[in-house]
């Protein structure tokens, strides 16, 4: 079982199942929620459970075209979650594992909407 937090503790989750290799996102909602980009590992949401709430608040947008909704611990900031209605994973910050993860970066996604300040990897 894989376990996860945010820097503070006020939020923390388990997932009893597979986790997704890691997809690093460069699109511009996530360039700007996480402040470059988002390093993102996956669960089937049977398989997510968080069990730690006390700081957890979601964020909706309604211009995400996936209609995604963000997850984040309001008592200390960590961007955490990204989870569509349209998916039976939730995406969870590679970042807040627990290591050791065992998990690789599998790929770059959205790399044409990448911070102009540096050259992404391509796709
Ligand atoms: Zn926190
Ligand atoms: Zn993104």
């Amino acid at each position: 079982m894989a376990t996860g937090g945010c820097l503070c503790g006020a939020v923390r989750y388990e997932v009893r199942g597979p986790l997704r290799d890691v997809l690093i996102c460069h699109c511009t909602e996530c360039r700007r929620w996480s402040g470059h980009l988002f390093a993102a590992t996956a669960a089937a949401r049977a398989d997510f459970h968080v069990v730690g709430e006390r700081g957890l608040r979601w964020i909706a947008r309604a211009e995400s075209d996936t209609g995604a909704r963000r997850g984040f611990c309001c008592e200390c900031g960590t961007s955490l979650f990204w989870d569509s209605p349209d998916r039976d994973t939730v995406s969870i910050a590679a970042g807040s594992l627990d290591p050791p993860t065992g998990l690789r970066v599998m790929g770059h996604v959205y790399v044409g909407q990448a911070g102009d300040y540096y050259d992404a990897p391509l796709g």
